[in-house]
């Protein structure tokens, strides 16, 4: 790698386990950090003329990385900057996204406010829908920026080209797309939120599901029920040294809901009730996933040695502090395994693996 990008911040021997909220992960072949549009394109187009694999990193909170580490670039996007105008918020990918949600929630605007506490980046929020407490980033993105590999340009994205589903998008999965920044439609409600959605967050703020609350109070209730859980980050706590939920709610066909519910009553569940579904519009039902895990027999704080589940949140798979890739990968795996033995279901991990680490 010739890092002969002007004024670029090409660093080499960069641990990537100090890039990741679960402090994993090997080191980066070459390592550079744009805080351009400009830095950013001519490191990737660099990367590509060298055949090297790319690994576009935000705040490395939803990633996984081999204990090998990564071996190409990794391109850690910084480019700054934020506007708002007439509710519009148009937000540079490298701006850190609680920040961000702070700022709109400042400025009286309602959309993003259930977001708060969210770790990562901006430019990461479209990759997998965001969303938490009853919203999600599909809701109020209008626009994304990107850096087009395939054709070595500038794009914008509409909402419909982004194509959001449930922790899904266009982005996921595809490294055709370098975000550069995101566009958000929000609301002024007079300083109330949007509705509340939530159950335990409309409890706390002691209103009706369905109500609007002050936008501040809505952020400080979300925040305290993240804290509850081990989802905000603190370095004092190893509960948050994680990737957030390991595994998405698996969505299942009317079949294999019937089939879940048939292992159920036949004591699957060591006599518990399925969980009430969530119906999607194409007839498929959404189950919780941290139900099935602790009902196939992981407990808050299962694990061994230095990887465990959540003392807080079945859902997440921490690092205890000494902790290798390779560890954690085996625990996901005991889980799946656990659960499908048990229930018919495979669980899908939310987090990516970052090359050449596989599932
Ligand atoms: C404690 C905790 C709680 C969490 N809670 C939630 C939650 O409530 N809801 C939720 O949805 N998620 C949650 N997450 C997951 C994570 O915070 C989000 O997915 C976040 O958006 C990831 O942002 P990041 O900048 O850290 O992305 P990274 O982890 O750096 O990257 C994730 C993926 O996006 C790609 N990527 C990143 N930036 C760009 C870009 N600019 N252009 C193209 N590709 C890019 C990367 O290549 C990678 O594939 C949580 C994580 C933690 C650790």
């Amino acid at each position: 790698m010739t890092g002969s990008v002007e004024g670029g911040g090409w660093r080499h021997g960069v641990e990537l386990a100090g890039l990741t909220t679960l402090r994993l992960g090997g080191p980066a072949g070459h390592y550079f950090e744009a805080d351009s549009e400009q830095t950013l394109i001519a490191a990737i187009r660099d990367a590509e003329g060298h055949g090297e694999p790319l690994l576009i990193l935000g705040g490395g909170s939803n990633l996984v990385v081999a204990d090998e580490g990564y071996p190409g670039t990794v391109v850690k996007v910084g480019i700054r900057g934020l506007t708002a105008q007439d509710g519009l918020l148009s937000v540079a990918a490298g701006e850190v996204w609680d920040e961000v949600v702070a700022r709109s929630v400042a400025e009286g605007l309602a959309g993003i406010e259930c977001l708060s506490g969210i770790p990562g980046l901006a430019g990461a929020t479209p990759i997998q829908n965001v969303g938490a407490y009853g919203q999600d980033v599909s809701q109020t993105v209008v626009m994304v920026d990107a850096y087009d590999r395939a054709t070595g340009t500038m794009t914008v994205l509409d909402r419909g080209d982004c194509k959001f589903s449930y922790r899904h998008s266009a982005f996921k999965g595809n490294a055709r797309y370098v975000v550069t920044a995101v566009h958000f439609q929000l609301e002024d409600l007079g300083g109330l939120s949007k509705p509340v959605r939530f159950r335990d967050v409309a409890e706390a703020l002691g209103v009706e599901i369905g109500a609007r609350a002050p936008l501040a109070e809505v952020r400080e209730a979300v925040l305290a029920q993240r804290r509850g859980r081990g989802m905000l980050l603190d370095e004092a706590d190893h509960d948050t040294w994680s990737a957030g939920s390991f595994f998405t709610n698996p969505i299942l066909t009317p079949d294999q809901h019937a089939e879940f519910e048939r292992r159920c009553a036949a004591g699957a569940a060591d006599g518990a009730a399925p969980p009430t579904g969530y119906g999607e519009a194409d007839g498929r039902v959404k189950i919780s996933a941290a139900w099935l895990i602790e009902h196939a027999g992981f407990g808050k704080g299962y694990g061994s040695g230095q990887v465990a589940l959540s003392t807080k949140h079945t859902l997440a798979l921490t690092n205890r502090g000494g902790a290798t890739t390779s560890e954690l990968v085996k625990l996901a795996a005991e889980v799946r395994d656990g659960v499908a033995a048990r229930f018919g279901v495979t669980l899908v991990p939310e987090p990516v693996f970052a090359d050449p680490l596989t599932w």
